[in-house]
């Protein structure tokens, strides 16, 4: 008889393959994490260390990050907050479950939805019943509104969050779903298999992963990591406009509506294969995407803490 414990634990592996991928990987949001700091000012760099200075987890973003200087340590490790949470069993997913309170935070919901948001890529058949799902572009605006008040108690708390999803709306499978003819969503490519043979792991995988996975491996620290950011600098050295949430998010879409889909327009194969010419591109497109969102982030924090 198979023990309940090792039952529990093959079923949590199961879970986890399951579980569609909702974010730029590790690595994607650390590079865009990188670049801002590279470009923050020094006003704005003690600020932002002050804030996470205070915050619930920083002792452990030290520890993970190892030998980074504390300061930048606590800024890239904060980026990924918001997907760390997920598996973590102080916070929930939903409202009627309750964890313990945790010193600081009146918030302990995993909030998945405000990760994304799932616009249609052509106008839905009428028969459809979806509608668009995912929170990301109230969020974001939002949290730059707490990052805009005197309050310290929940600027910590949502300056983790805004690294992270001024990120999440520069990847152009964050804002966008495709529907077949009967009007079921493909949950931003989580629904598609693909077949890839420059995956260093995987010859399937769906195509929301894929693109999650394209800045590197998700373990991507050190100076790997900043050689990788200086990189992606020296290639895209010029900023972009700031524009606004809604500019970030309709460029991600219409990347999304014409370079992240692998060419199956008659949709014949079930598992459309990545040319090569399809991932250079994809390179390309998501390097230039960690820079922008890297070069906006700077931006905006230093607008936003300059009192
Ligand atoms: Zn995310």
């Amino acid at each position: 008889m198979i023990r309940p414990s090792i039952l529990l634990a093959l079923s949590t592996i199961l879970l986890l393959q399951a579980a569609p991928a909702i974010a730029w990987n590790a690595a994607g949001h650390r590079l865009s994490a990188y670049i801002a700091w590279q470009k923050m000012d020094e006003v704005t760099r003690k600020k932002v260390e002050g804030l996470l200075l205070q915050h619930p987890d920083h002792e452990h973003w030290l520890k993970r990050a190892k030998n980074a200087p504390p300061a930048l340590a606590a800024f890239l490790e904060a980026s990924t907050w918001p997907d760390d949470i997920k598996s973590d069993r102080r916070f929930h997913d939903s409202e009627n479950e309750t964890t313990a309170p945790i010193r600081g935070f009146s918030d302990r919901a995993r909030h998945r939805q405000w990760h994304y948001i799932n616009r249609p890529l052509a106008p839905l058949p009428s028969h459809s019943p979806k509608e668009v799902t995912g929170q990301l572009d109230g969020r974001l605006a939002e949290l730059i509104e707490v990052m805009r008040s005197n309050d310290d108690l929940q600027r910590i708390y949502a300056l983790p969050w805004l690294i992270h999803l001024v990120a999440d709306a520069h990847q152009p499978l964050h804002v966008v779903s495709r529907y077949d003819r009967e009007g079921q969503s493909d949950d931003g490519g989580n629904a598609l298999t693909i077949a890839t043979p420059f995956h260093p792991r995987l010859a399937t995988m769906n195509l929301h992963a894929y693109w999650d996975d394209l800045p590197g491996p998700p373990w991507l620290r050190g100076e790997r990591l900043e050689q990788a950011g200086n990189a992606i600098m020296e290639a895209h050295p010029r900023p972009p406009p700031v524009g606004t949430i809604s500019h970030w998010i309709e460029e991600s879409w219409q990347i999304a509506a014409h370079n992240a889909y692998p060419d199956d327009t008659n949709r014949t194969n079930p598992t459309p294969e990545i040319t090569p010419e399809f991932n250079e591109r994809a390179q390309e497109v998501a390097r230039q995407r960690i820079a922008e969102a890297g070069y906006r982030l700077a931006f905006l924090l230093q607008r936003l803490l300059k009192k």
